[in-house]
């Protein structure tokens, strides 16, 4: 639920670089779908305040702002990804058993070795051949899960073409960055055989780290036009509150994702010199002032509590251990069906789909974990936001938006399973203490009320 040129990118590259940066992605992102059309005024939390403000009761307002029908719809697209993620985690299995299983995997090895006598060369031409087969095994799953469903639930804006041109030029990015990684992975395994878990971690971050820097420039312009926000007084308020917040940016971008979706989006990327703020053409035209400076306020969260940088360092604790984890069972494993899948030894990279396999029975087994620790850094995200716009009323109506994708309530054991943002309730509630701890003794609305001097 990042980005949509990552998750492009990314369906393209199942298992191991998916893995690894869709984690990174899902920590700067926050999106939220928009179907329904927008009610002319906001709801009645934020209009008709009451002292004391009950916060619950307000939550229930905006709860029961979305119809039955709306709420039935989105939890099921919702918990259809839980199903999504089991067949994914399936379709990944099988493909690595077609690959291996049928000694596909090796004759795709002795090909490259035919051609070249280039240990480097030899990689890259395994990996041509990889990413393209993969792809095309998988395209129907894909075609469902990312055009068919979609438009099922009425998320997508593309005609089949588009999605298609989409999905090209994902798997160009992944035959370029994709092999590059695995020139890279497999150079250290081959010098280090034993140890490559350790050093292959290093390269593998490295590398991420690389595609966080150049995507805002490079990557995300491959699929969608970015251009500096119209101005306009909203544009001055957002600018005025990266300035109050010590985010450097002298410009806010704007991104014409309408194109593929109807989901309203921001999101920071990039890395060192390259980070900055974008969103969505669907959020400008589909959400209120106050909604769009309540989502900035979070994105700025995310800066300013450095959260691309934790994200590294928290990918690079999920690689090390995985990275143990395959070479310790690709060792075992190999000695007693290696023979039958024509592998060698690790360095062989006829065994790239057991190392991806392996990473993905780890990815899937933890996911509640990679959840949970996005999670949390969006509720950090949500509270900074809060504070910074101090819009809870367009903060909870964007809440509201996103729930039409995201299940508004599920049970706790859920969200900590499946939900890589905060529900749609937590924030909404989340927002609506915020207002009653921070309402002034005016009945006014939130968005017109004058901090006090401290
Ligand atoms: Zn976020």
């Amino acid at each position: 639920m990042s980005a949509l040129y990552l998750s492009q990118v990314l369906r393209r590259q199942r298992g191991l670089i998916l893995l690894l940066s869709a984690l990174l992605l899902s920590v700067s992102s926050f999106i939220a779908s928009a179907q329904s059309t927008i009610p002319d005024t906001p709801p009645a939390p934020g209009s008709a305040v009451s002292i004391p403000f009950n916060a619950e009761a307000a939550t229930e307002t905006y709860l029961a702002s979305l119809s039955p029908e709306a709420r039935a719809r989105s939890d099921a697209y919702f918990e259809g990804g839980y199903w999504l993620l089991f067949w994914d985690f399936l379709i990944a299995m099988l493909l690595a058993w077609l690959l291996l299983g049928t000694g596909l995997s090796a004759r795709m090895r002795n090909l490259a070795e035919r051609i070249t006598r280039f240990k480097w060369l030899q990689t890259a031409l395994y990996g041509l051949q990889y990413f393209l087969l993969t792809a095309l095994i998988t395209l129907p799953w894909s075609a469902y899960e990312g055009y068919f469903r979609e438009h099922q639930y009425g998320m997508s804006n593309q005609d089949l073409a588009a999605w298609f041109g989409d999905e090209a030029k994902g798997l160009a990015v992944a035959l370029i960055l994709g092999n590059l990684a695995l020139i890279a992975i497999y150079a250290v395994i081959r010098k280090t055989p034993r140890n490559w878990w350790l050093w292959g971690s290093g390269v593998a971050l490295v590398f991420i780290m690389f595609q966080a820097a150049i995507g805002p420039v490079f990557l995300e312009p491959i699929f969608n036009k970015f251009y500096p926000l119209a101005d306009s007084p909203l544009k001055q308020e957002i600018l005025s509150l990266a300035r109050a917040n010590g985010v450097p940016a002298a410009e806010v971008y704007e991104f014409d994702a309408s194109k593929q979706t109807t989901k309203m989006s921001a999101h920071v990327s990039g890395f060192l010199g390259s980070a900055r703020i974008s969103l969505n053409d669907n959020l400008m035209t589909r959400g209120y002032p106050a909604e769009v400076k309540a989502v900035l306020g979070h994105e700025m969260g995310h800066y300013v509590l450095n959260h691309i940088y934790k994200g590294i360092v928290f990918i690079g604790l999920i690689i090390v251990i995985g990275f143990a984890f395959v070479s310790w069972s690709f060792d075992r494993l190999a000695a007693s069906l290696g023979r039958r899948w024509g592998l060698r030894r690790v360095d062989d990279i006829a065994g790239l789909p057991l190392i991806v396999a392996l990473f993905t029975v780890y990815g899937f087994v933890l996911t509640p974990v990679t959840n949970s620790i996005t999670r949390t850094m969006e509720a950090e995200a949500d509270a900074f936001g809060l504070n910074a716009a101090r819009e809870p009323d367009g903060f909870a109506q964007a809440a509201v938006h996103l729930s039409e994708y995201r299940k508004m309530k599920p049970g706790a054991i859920e969200e900590v399973l499946f939900f890589d943002h905060p529900s749609g309730w937590n924030r909404i509630h989340r927002a609506m203490i915020w207002k009653a701890e921070n309402l002034a003794p005016a009945a006014e609305p939130a968005s017109a009320v004058t901090p006090s001097p401290p």
